[in-house]
This record gives C-alpha cells, sequence and structure tokens, in this order.
C-alpha cells in the first residue's frame, strides 16, 4: 500500500525568526510516525510568519503541484499549526479559508469536540479544514499540546480522507461499506445505518445531425472537486462547479410533478365562452328538453295528413292559408280547421293538432290576398307526405335529464360542449378551477423587448417571457397569465423579492422562471428556493436534450383566505428559449392538466410519424427535435420534418414547429422514412 505524504507548516513571527524555539514540528512528526499506523511518510516541513501571503504561498507550493509524480508525488495532508487564535496577529484561518475548494466542518467538529473534552478553552480556536486540488488542509492550535490532542483526534479517519481527496472512486472505496472503513480505520460509531449517495451521472457530448457542436465537459462529475454550497453570497470560488441535483428521466420528472401538483378543486361558474378550458367537475343532466315544442324542420306549410290506416283524403290539392307560424316566442299559433293548412318557417311552433309539415319547395301558390303580398290558397304538389315527417319533436335532440358532458370532460374551445350546456338550460356550471399562472425571466442581461435602441454590451432581448405567455393563454388551462417581468440577478434578493410577491401579492399557484438554472455563478433559482423561501427542489437536472437543467421546487406559502400552508409551484426553465419552450411543454402541460381536473394529465398528445431526411439520434440524452408535422396525401400517414439547427439558443426552431420529435436516446440516425414517436404541439399543418 502506498503511504500518504504528510506536511507540517509552522505558522509563527517567533518560530520564523528564530526556528530553533519551534517545538511543534518534532512534536507532530512523532504523532505520525508512533500513532500513524505506518500509514504516512516522514512528513515536509516548513517555518513561515503570521503573514497572509506567506501562508498561502507555502501551502500552495505542495497543494498546486503540476507533475504530480516528481518530488516524491503529492502532498496528501497540509498541517498547519498557529495562527487559529483571536490575538491581533492571528490570521492562519483567514489564510486558508480562500484556498479550499470544499471545506469539511466534520474534521473542525471533530476536532473541536476532543478539545473541549479537554478545556472550554477550545472556544477560543478558529480551525478550518477542508480539501484543495488533491489535498487535505487542516489548521491546529499553535500550542504544541493542543496540536497533538486535535492531530489524534482525527489522525485515524485522515488515510480514508485522504485518498478520496487523491482521487479514488468513492464507490470503490465504499464497497465493503461504512463498517468497513470504520474497522479500517480502526474507529467504530455504533451506529448501523448511513446514507451515502454516490450516483454519478456522465454526460457524453457529441455532434449533432444539425450542423452544430454540442458543448461537452471533458471531465466526468467523480473528477471534479465537490464544492460545498449553493450559497450565491460565497462566490464563485465556493459555489458547485457541477450540479449535486439527481438527474432524473424526463418520465420521472413528470412522475415527480404530477405528485407534487395539488388535486383539482371544484368552483361553481356561469355558463358563458369564459368556460373554455375548464373541465366539468360532475356529470352534467339536461335541465329542458330540445325542442322545447313540436317545430318544423323546414320551411313550408303545416297539415294535417292522415295515418295510413285512415280512410280520409289525401294531401294533394289546393287549400286556404289559414295563418302564419314564425319561429318567435311569444305564442303559438291556433289549431288548424279542417282543410286549412298553415305557413311554417324553419323551427317554428306547429299548430297543435298538425301532423306534418310540407315543404315550401313542393307547393305553388294558387292565388294570392287582396293586397297580393300573401299567399290566400297553395297546391300541394305531393301526396307521399307521412305522418310526423318534417317536424322535430320535443326532446328528440335532446331530452330532459339526458347525460350531456360526463364528469373529466373538457369544454373545448371549438364550441360544441358551451353549445349543449347551453341549449339544455344549464346555466352554473360545477368545473375545477383553473391555476393562476405567472410567468418571470431572470438574468442582468435580459432585456425588455421595449428597448427601442440598439443591444449593446452582453444585453439580450428578453425573448422566453413574450413566447411562454403566448403559449400559456394558447392552452387555455390558466385562470389567469401574468407577466412578471425580470428579476434581476444583482441584487440577489430580487429573485427572492419577485416570487414571494409572485405567490403572495399576485396569489399565484404556479411561477415559471427562466435562466438562472445552470451552473454559472449567478443561478440562483434553487439557492433561493432552498435557503431563502424555505421551499424544496424537487429535480434539477433532466436526462433530456434540450433542457437538462430544468428545475421543479416547490414553496410553502401561507394562504391568504384560509391561512393554510400551501405547496405552490415553481418551474425553474433553463435560460436558452428553444429549451424552455420545449420543457415548458413537456413539463408544465401535465402539471396544468392535472391542476385542471383532466382525468388523464399526459402532457402533448403522441402520435407515429415517418421521417422527411435523416436524423441522428444522441447517444447520452433523449431528444425532442423540433419538427414540422403534415399529412402525406400519397399514403395518408404524418410526416415530420425537421426546423433546421436545433441548438437550444436557437427559439427559430419552435417557430413554424407543431410537433417535438422524440428521438431515442441512442446511437446512429433514425433514417428517411423511419417510423418514429412525435409529440403535437399543435393542429397537422397542411402538406
Ligand atoms: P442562464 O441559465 O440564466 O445562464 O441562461 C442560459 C442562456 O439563456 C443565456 O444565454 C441567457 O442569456 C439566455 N436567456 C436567459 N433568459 C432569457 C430570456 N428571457 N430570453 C432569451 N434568452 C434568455
Ligand atoms: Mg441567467
Amino acid at each position: 500500500m502506498a503511504l500518504f505524504r504528510p506536511a507540517i507548516l509552522v505558522i509563527s513571527d517567533t518560530a520564523a525568526s528564530d526556528p530553533s524555539t519551534d517545538k511543534a514540528i518534532p512534536t507532530l512528526r512523532e504523532v505520525f510516525s508512533v500513532e500513524g499506523a505506518g500509514k504516512w511518510t516522514e512528513p515536509l516541513t516548513a517555518i513561515v510568519s503570521d503573514d497572509v501571503i506567506e501562508i498561502q504561498r507555502a501551502i500552495r507550493s505542495w497543494t498546486d503541484v503540476e507533475d504530480e509524480s516528481s518530488n516524491g508525488g503529492i502532498v496528501n495532508l497540509v498541517i498547519t499549526t498557529g495562527g487559529t487564535g483571536f490575538a491581533r496577529r492571528d490570521f492562519t484561518p483567514e489564510a486558508i479559508s480562500p484556498l479550499l475548494h470544499r471545506h469539511a466542518p466534520g474534521i473542525v467538529h471533530g476536532m473541536l469536540s476532543a478539545s473541549f473534552e479537554v478545556t472550554p478553552f477550545a472556544m477560543m480556536s478558529r480551525p478550518v479544514a477542508g480539501v484543495r486540488n488533491k489535498s487535505i488542509i487542516i489548521t491546529l492550535p499553535g500550542s504544541p499540546k493542543g496540536a497533538k490532542e486535535n492531530l489524534l483526534a482525527i489522525l485515524k479517519l485522515l488515510p480514508h480522507a485522504c485518498s478520496q481527496a487523491a482521487g479514488e472512486d468513492s464507490r470503490t472505496a465504499h464497497l465493503g461499506g461504512v463498517k468497513k472503513l470504520e474497522k479500517d480505520a480502526g474507529v467504530g460509531s455504533g451506529t448501523e445505518k448511513h446514507n451515502h449517495d454516490h450516483s454519478h451521472h456522465h454526460d457524453h457530448g457529441h455532434t449533432s445531425g444539425h450542423g452544430h457542436k454540442v458543448p461537452k465537459a471533458h471531465t466526468t462529475p467523480s473528477e471534479r472537486p465537490q464544492l460545498q454550497s449553493n450559497d450565491p453570497r460565497l462566490g464563485a470560488s465556493q459555489r458547485y462547479r457541477s450540479s449535486p441535483y439527481p438527474m432524473l428521466s424526463v418520465s420521472d420528472a413528470v412522475s415527480v410533478i404530477l405528485q407534487t401538483t395539488p388535486s383539482p378543486t371544484v368552483e361553481v361558474r356561469d355558463l358563458s365562452p369564459d368556460l373554455v378550458g375548464y373541465v366539468v367537475a360532475e356529470d352534467i343532466h339536461a335541465k329542458e328538453a330540445v325542442p322545447a315544442y313540436r317545430a318544423s324542420l323546414v320551411d313550408g306549410y303545416a297539415v294535417i295528413v292522415a295515418d295510413k290506416t285512415s280512410t280520409s283524403k289525401s294531401v294533394k290539392g289546393t287549400f286556404p292559408v289559414a295563418s302564419v307560424s314564425h319561429a318567435q316566442a311569444s305564442s303559438l299559433p291556433p289549431p288548424l280547421q279542417p282543410g286549412q293548412i298553415a305557413r311554417i318557417t324553419t323551427g317554428a311552433p306547429l299548430p297543435d293538432n298538425a301532423t306534418a309539415v310540407v315543404m315550401v319547395e313542393d307547393t305553388i301558390i294558387s292565388s294570392l290576398s287582396e293586397d297580393g303580398k300573401e299567399e290566400k290558397t297553395v297546391e300541394i304538389l305531393t301526396d307521399e307526405l307521412a305522418p310526423s315527417e318534417n317536424i322535430r319533436e320535443p326532446g328528440s335532440d335532446i331530452a330532459i335529464g339526458e347525460l350531456m358532458l360526463p364528469k373529466g370532460t373538457q369544454i373545448t374551445p371549438l364550441g360544441g360542449e358551451i353549445g349543449v350546456l347551453a341549449a339544455s338550460g344549464t346555466q352554473k356550471v360545477s368545473v375545477y378551477e383553473k391555476p393562476r399562472v405567472g410567468v418571470m425571466s431572470t438574468g442582468d442581461e435580459v432585456t425588455d423587448i421595449s428597448h427601442s435602441g440598439p443591444l449593446h454590451g452582453g444585453m439580450i432581448r428578453d425573448s422566453n417571457r413574450p413566447s411562454l405567455l403566448t403559449l400559456l393563454r394558447g392552452w387555455n388551462l390558466c385562470a389567469e397569465v401574468v407577466d412578471l417581468a425580470v428579476a434581476r440577478d444583482t441584487p440577489h434578493h430580487e429573485l427572492e423579492t419577485k416570487l414571494r410577491d409572485a405567490f403572495r401579492l399576485h396569489d399565484l399557484d404556479i411561477v415559471i422562471t427562466t435562466g438562472g438554472v445552470s451552473m454559472g455563478e449567478l443561478d440562483l433559482l434553487k439557492p433561493t428556493v432552498e435557503r431563502a423561501l424555505g421551499g424544496e427542489v424537487h429535480f434539477g437536472r433532466v436526462s433530456m436534450k434540450p433542457g437538462k437543467p430544468t428545475t421543479f421546487a416547490s414553496v410553502p406559502i401561507k394562504d391568504s383566505s384560509s391561512g393554510e400552508r400551501e405547496r405552490r409551484l415553481i418551474f425553474g426553465l433553463p435560460g436558452n428559449p428553444a429549451s424552455a419552450l420545449v420543457t415548458a411543454n413537456l413539463f408544465l402541460l401535465p402539471c396544468i392538466q392535472k391542476f385542471v381536473g383532466l382525468p388523464n394529465p399526459q402532457g402533448l398528445e403522441r402520435v407515429k410519424v415517418k421521417i422527411q431526411g435523416r436524423v441522428r439520434c444522441d447517444k447520452a440524452r433523449i431528444e425532442y427535435h423540433r419538427v414540422s408535422v403534415a399529412l402525406d396525401p400519397s399514403d395518408g400517414r404524418l410526416v415530420a420534418r425537421s426546423t433546421g439547427m436545433q441548438r437550444s439558443s436557437r427559439v427559430g426552431s419552435l417557430a413554424s414547429a407543431n410537433a417535438l420529435l422524440v428521438l431515442p436516446q441512442r446511437e446512429g440516425f433514425i433514417e428517411e422514412g423511419g417510423e418514429c414517436e412525435a409529440l403535437m404541439m399543435g393542429v397537422v399543418h397542411g402538406y
């Protein structure tokens, strides 16, 4: 087994001016050789004064090594002693903290609790510990006795920590479980359970079929130092450099969303065209019959026809016109006298005793009234009129009590549902509430589209907000779609304030943000949700292209009327415009569908299409390729054509796209004519 290499840095103005006064190096050297279980080489040593630059220079000479194999290998552990107190020249923690890529508060805790066993003066020590590159750095107190006690408290665990920091795969290291680690280290915990999440996800870049290079990291997450915090105030040096959020599949992400989305609530609304998009919350039965009276289906003359068994005269012949029945509300026409007929218009009520209507086409006028304006007598040319012909009997369109819209039916913008409810006397409708949704952009560079001058510097036009507002309004699934403008990245709390206002003042159920979810320094959404709003990030990454950083979170908000805490939802969509629209279609739609009570909230409609031209698949992620789907009249099949370059910043890939091709995660192409699944965002295009 290779030995670990320690280094001891004495930080003391006195020792720096006269090294012979130093007692720390011999004490600590002995600890390594006697108590180190043979795991350590002879320590490297150095002495510096209490000076930030000197301290940092000495440490970096050990930790920032270009060639790890030179000079006896990398330094695995840097121990400092001195400068951790409250004296005017105690700078050690301040010098070392900025050097730490990852903090190790557990080690600090271990040392302090050991010291507290000895003396309450442990409070006077300000140790730090952590990892820089592949080395662990730990600050010990300046007194040789205290330094020794502190080192002894943690020494047994250091070989394991050093080997991990040096790059050992943690999966291999933990193969035997924590018990084995404890045994190897010669320590015991007494606890049985230990939660360790070591899932690592690897993304592989590639060249897409549509002429752009996809950004690719050249390191895997396990090769990168894991910074310890998502606190935006800590600055770039201490923030995550790769996402600590587990990567979900698209279908798992949708399941999480549906589980988190609240169940629909019922409200009663007036019947009106404003009901479009609502889902009815109970079976709706007809209150009234349609028609309510016997009505004519045609323009013509109401007659009395004898039924077949009767011996009375046929209807053919010339008859006096007794009355006129228009479709009007005020009265019903008088009954016919034998031998009379009555003029009637479509939809008008029949005289009580009329039994059929002869169409005007089957008649001619025989004589006119005195003023020449009305017919006096009419000749009926046909004898083939059956009883009930051209009559709509009461309730023959809709019978009273008939089920018109079963629970779960959505009122579409096509008019049929509103029509049937209106016709049958429904005035109040039980529906599920629609959510109130807001759309907010984030980013200092994001400029409102009303900005009239030319763009300068890094400004970009805020295309996400208008395009998402349009998408949401088009769905007809929101009670209100609120434009929440832009939250700037600086000051940091602007996003927090705007989110609070969105939920409290605007009383929104769902807020959609774009931007601020990737790994940049100013990607504030996740920390704002977790730290400032006390919310929960349900997922922060999805294995898909585009849209990988898609984030879904919920925050507890006190409801203004009931005073109860409710979960309100946040969709943190990626900033790139194509990603934002694609992910809104994939993730937001099923959420809102559940919210409004659709019984099967599955998002976009799935169809099978054949492919025009060949399309490259991505071997690492499922890809949603924007296409135009039309009906091919030659074979009656749907055919999908790419909208061109698919880079996630190119919102143009969605202009004129009506579908997302679901390219399976695999190597190679789907060839011309090959079949693939597509998700329809709009109606099928003309060919
Ligand atoms: P971010 O995740 O905030 O780093 O954003 C990713 C990319 O999307 C950056 O290039 C942003 O400039 C861009 N972006 C962010 N918000 C918008 C927006 N509202 N409209 C258009 N592009 C945006
Ligand atoms: Mg941003």
